[in-house]
Formats: C-alpha cells, structure tokens, sequence
C-alpha cells in the first residue's frame, strides 16, 4: 500500500522538515505489522513528494496472532491487508509521521500552521460505502476528491469491480489536518475490524477528531464505524467482570492513581477531598450529579449514600477504570433502585456530548491536570457551555504544597501522567476567566493541611452559574 504527499508550496522540500524526514534519504521503519519505507520520489525546490509505502507481513500477524480478524484458517494468510490502504495505514502514520500528525515541527515551528497546496493520494483505499460515502466524507473538510474504482482483477473483467479506490485529495491546509482526517477516516472507510485492539482507540479518535470531527455532518457515522469493535469490546468487558476478577486490572489499580494517593495517604487527602467534594455537592442542593473523568468511582460511591441524589452518573474516557469502578460498587450485587439510580458512560471531556445535560451537579475530581493544556479550552466548552448544570465542582493540585511532600523530587509533578500542576494564583486565573466567559460565579477552598507559606495540598473552585 501507498500514501503520497505532495506540494507545490515553495520551497516545496519544506515538507521534509515538516514531516521530520530528511528528502535526500530513503528510510525504514520497523513496525508490529511489518515495514514501513519513507522516500521522496521528487524534492525541487517548486515540487516535493514524500512517500510512505508498508509492507505488511502477513505471516508475521498471523504468528502474532493479530490476524485473528480473519474467519477462516486460508483467510488469515490469503487477505487484503498487504495491500489495501486500511486501518494500517493509521497506524504506520502515527508511528511514521508522528510529530506531523501531532502538529510539532522542531525545525521549523512556524511551518506547522501554514496551509499548504496538498495532494494527498491513496492506492488501493477500501471503500466500503462506495466513492460516494468517500466524497461525503471528506468533501465537507474541503477537498476535491477523485477516486477511481479498481477491477477486481484486470485481466478478467468479468469479474467487476472491486470496493477498492485510487484515491486523490486535494485541499489547501496544514498538513497536522489532513494527516489527522486520514488517520480518522482510512480506517472508517475500511470498516474492517481493527486487527489491533486497544482501549484508547476512543481517546485517539477524540483526540485526531478535534477541530473537526464534531462538526463533520456525518460525525455519527464516523464515530460508529471507528468505534464499533471498541464499543462491543467494552460491553464485552464489562459482562465477563463479573463473573472472574480479571488479574491485569490489578496492574491498572497499582499503575494508575497508586503513587499519587502513596504520597497523600497519611494525611488521608483523597478521603477529604471526596468528602468536601461531596459536601459542596449536597448544599447545593443538587438532586441529579455527573462525576467527570469518575476514574474508579470513588465519589460515584460516595455520592450514592447521599439518598436526597436521585441520580449520579459517572464519565470517564478509560473503559478500564470504569471496568474497576463497575467491580468496586458491585453493580452485580446492588439492589435494583439503587442500580436505577447509578450509571457509568465512556466518553471523553473533550467532545460535546449531549448525555451530559440535564445534570444539577458536575465534579471534575484532580481531572483536569490529566489534560494537556491546549485541550483545556475544548473541555472548558464542554463543560461550561455544553453541559452546563448550575455547580461544577473542579478540584486541581496546589502546586506550591508539592515542596511539601518529602518524597517528591523538586520540580515534579506528584503523578507522571500530569500535564500540569498550577499554583493558587494560577487557579484562580482560570477559574475567573473560565466563570466570566460562561456566565458563572467561582468561590475557593483548599483543601488538606492548610499551610502558611504554600497553602493546601488541593486546591478547588466551585462554580455557580449565575441567576441560578
Ligand atoms: N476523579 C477520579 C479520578 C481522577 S484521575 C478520582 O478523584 O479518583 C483522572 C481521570 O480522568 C482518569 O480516570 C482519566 O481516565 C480521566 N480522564 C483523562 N482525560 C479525560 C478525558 N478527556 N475525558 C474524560 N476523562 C478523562
């Protein structure tokens, strides 16, 4: 299969630095499905292409049994993938064209944000859906497509058509973009079940979706197409939890929040937090709660106690955590108005959902510090503008405190998968601007210790939305 990108943006061989590929080499990759080689057919100075060629080994995924797709012993070894532009095209793009597809271009940074003459084209792309779900797909993005259809073998045309696709985009635009709409839509248009299964897939999809999925007119299919092996595999996960204790979630409890809580465990930290969150939620007399980014349910549980709530679900992006919250409140054990009364949904923050209107209440416990910063502003939407319920409650580590904990090494941050930790003055910076712009009032707390130099260990602000 083959992938070539080209420009005629001067100097064109501009786009080897923006794909982080020197245009005078030839170079190989080593992938979980066989080979990738990157290569420049032309680089002058008014034109440059760079081509992305895989070699899958098809005896390779059937030895490690990643072929398991196939129905039929021949059909693990006799398929279309060492051919088709499907689903492994996204994943040799992610791996291959990594720091382009992420919009990172050491380099020459200013690049990035250029929109540049692109053709994009594509051999053999399976269309399942035919050209015209492809130009529906990619015409709203601001493409010209040309597509023409492949015979199934040329040499007996008896035979027909095949749903392959030689497939040309064109479009003026960065090329981060067009990168992110093939890696979201190869695999759409492919429609095969992934041969690789892996729980991000839904946080990937967000994540390469942003700045354009949500507003795709076909936003549902697509999200349907790329998450169907991924959805059945949650509801799979969640079913078989409850008949055996699977031992690799053992692994998420201790991978997960273990360090963080190591460190706050003798001040019992995350006891308070849980209960003032808790609190704050009670007196705001709210009757229906959402808990964003819920993790393993803690405040799920502890919410639940509280018989004046009717209604708490819990949102989290990681099946796995809810996989673990699913077993700790031991939905297979609870009495059925109680069950009535509790939900867990995947989703992510990032991405406007309409489930999570309706709500009184929203936590966003030690969440956002998980996000990377830019994508603060598509939460902040989300959650002030789409979900809007009159309390959020949004607790955040106090950054200051961290001088504190004697165990921490200075500079770090108390968990590795932090993007950020902020100090009080910084928090107070985003919440004040967060509540001017979406018409709500913020107050604070600490929460912990409270120390004279640095404050507490948490930091957290309660946003009422105004008239409320
Ligand atoms: N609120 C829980 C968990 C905090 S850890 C508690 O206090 O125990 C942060 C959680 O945010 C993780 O479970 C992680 O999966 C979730 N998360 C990270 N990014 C997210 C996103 N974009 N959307 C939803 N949840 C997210």
């Amino acid at each position: 299969m083959l992938l070539t990108l080209t420009t005629t943006f001067e100097p064109a061989t501009d786009l080897g630095y923006l794909l982080h590929k020197n245009p005078a080499r030839v170079q190989d990759f080593s992938l979980a499905f066989g080979r990738a080689h990157v290569f420049y057919p032309e680089a002058t100075a008014t034109r440059c292409t760079a081509a992305l060629l895989l070699d899958v080994d098809p005896v390779g995924l059937v030895r490690r049994r990643r072929g398991s797709a196939a129905r039929t012993l021949l059909g693990q070894y006799v398929n279309d993938r060492p051919y088709a532009s499907g689903s492994f095209l996204s994943t040799a793009l992610a791996q291959v064209f990594g720091s382009a597809l992420r919009g990172t271009c050491t380099a020459r940074p200013e690049l990035v944000d250029v929109a540049l003459p692109l053709v994009a084209r594509v051999s053999a792309l399976p269309c399942r859906g035919g050209a015209t779900l492809l130009r529906e797909l990619f015409e709203p993005l601001g493409y010209t497509v040309e597509a023409t259809r492949l015979p199934l073998d040329p040499t007996v045309p008896e035979w027909g058509d095949s749903t392959y696709h030689d497939v040309t985009l064109t479009r003026t635009g960065r090329l981060t973009d067009l990168l992110s709409h093939l890696y979201v839509l190869v695999p759409v248009l492919d429609d095969q079940k992934h041969y690789w299964v892996s729980e991000d897939e839904i946080e990937k999809l967000l994540r390469h979706g942003e700045g354009w999925l949500p507003d795709h007119p076909l936003r549902d299919a697509v999200t349907t197409r790329y998450l169907r092996y991924q959805r059945r595999l949650v509801k799979t996960a969640l079913a078989q939890l409850v008949e055996e204790d699977d031992p690799s979630l053992a692994d998420v409890d201790g991978s997960g929040a273990a360090p963080e809580q190591e460190l706050e465990k003798p001040i019992r930290l995350n006891d308070q937090r849980l209960r003032t969150v808790a609190d704050e939620i009670q007196s705001a007399g709210a009757q229906r709660v959402i808990d964003l980014g819920c993790g393993e349910g803690k405040l799920v549980r502890e919410l639940l106690k509280d018989k004046t709530i009717e209604r708490v679900v819990g949102m989290d992006v990681s099946p796995r955590a809810l996989n673990i919250a699913v077993r700790r409140l031991q939905f297979d054990r609870m009495p059925s108005r109680q069950r009535a009364r509790v939900d867990l949904i995947v989703g992510s923050l990032l991405y406007r959902d309409d489930r999570l209107k309706g709500f009184d209440a929203a936590a966003l416990v030690e969440v956002i510090e998980h996000l990377d910063p830019p994508r603060l502003a598509a939460l902040e939407r989300v959650v002030f503008e789409g979900a809007a319920p009159t309390t959020v409650v949004v607790t955040t580590p106090n950054a200051e405190y961290n001088v504190r904990w004697e165990s921490l090494p200075a500079g770090r941050f108390r968990h590795k998968d932090h993007r950020f930790e902020w100090t009080r003055a910084e928090f107070a910076a985003w919440a004040e601007r967060v509540a001017t712009r979406f018409g709500y009032t913020a107050t604070h707390k600490g929460i912990g210790p409270d120390d004279v130099e640095v404050g507490t260990p948490t930091q957290m602000a309660v946003f009422t939305r105004s008239g409320a």
